[in-house]
């Protein structure tokens, strides 16, 4: 079976020992709460080397990670920066990263070639903005990033990847797409898996729903069959909300 997943983005937000209070939370409470699905927590760089954590199915991920191996590439950091310190993966191709970063399916696919390379856990993001969705091309755009991004690996190397589908007009806006339409698109980005790679490849990948995730609306979207957990934004930043939907896991 899959792995279900509640993982959160904690994007330019936290200083250090709010950083470390919130990490300590969230490893005290999956310690105490015995979790049905793995955790993870994508936090700023910076605090990276200091995210001890104790229990085994808690991971921390980087927020973005270089494309490139190593040299002039002043502000960037490597896959291999990142293994030194011991963190488990990336989130690749956020949204985020698109939009103000110009961030491409290419530079995507390359971040995850690197990361995967190095042993680390990619998550790769993708998403139509909301003039995709209106014109009816939400499908073909998850495609064409998919594709791009992700087909030029092996079966080996994509069974490892995590993917999240995030359309844009639901991140961080209160909005959130119907539990049926992520089904659908979760769905469409399994059989297109499927199509390249076989079934048993598909069905072994963990597909996130990112996108004004809650407390109160997350047990409808997890329980969709094809949609194996969360990417979170606001409400990774507290544990009250965090907690509750690592806790969803227990009532599905
Ligand atoms: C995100 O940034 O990945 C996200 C889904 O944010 P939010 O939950 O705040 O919409």
């Amino acid at each position: 079976m899959r792995k279900k997943i509640v993982a959160g983005n904690w994007k330019m937000n936290k200083t250090l020992p709010e950083a470390k209070s919130l990490l300590a939370e969230i490893d005290s409470y999956i310690q105490s709460n015995s979790s049905k699905c793995e955790v993870i927590v994508g936090i700023p760089f910076v605090y990276l080397e200091n995210a001890k954590v104790n229990h085994k199915n808690l991971k921390v991920f980087s927020e973005d990670i270089s494309e490139h191996k190593s040299g002039a590439y002043t502000g960037e950091v490597s896959a291999e920066m990142l293994k030194s310190v011991n963190v488990d993966g990336s989130i690749i191709g956020h949204s985020e990263r698109r939009q103000y970063h110009k961030e491409t399916d290419e530079q995507i696919g390359a971040k995850i070639k690197i990361a995967l390379e190095y042993g680390l856990t990619p998550i790769f993001c993708n998403g139509e903005i909301l003039e995709e969705r209106k014109a009816g091309r939400h499908f073909d755009v998850v495609k064409k990033q998919t594709e791009v991004a992700l087909f030029g690996l092996t079966a080996e190397e994509i069974s490892k990847v995590i993917i999240a589908y995030e359309p844009v007009w639901a991140i961080g806006t209160g909005e959130t797409a119907t539990p049926e339409q992520a089904q659908e698109i979760h769905a469409h980005i399994r059989s297109l898996i499927a199509d390249k790679y076989g079934k048993e490849v598909a069905d072994s990948i963990s597909i996130l729903y990112g996108g004004s995730v809650k407390p109160s609306n997350a047990k409808e979207i997890f329980s969709k069959p094809d949609v194996d957990g969360g990417l979170i934004g606001g409400a990774a930043l507290n544990i009250n909300d965090f907690s509750a939907l690592i806790n969803t896991y227990s009532e599905i």
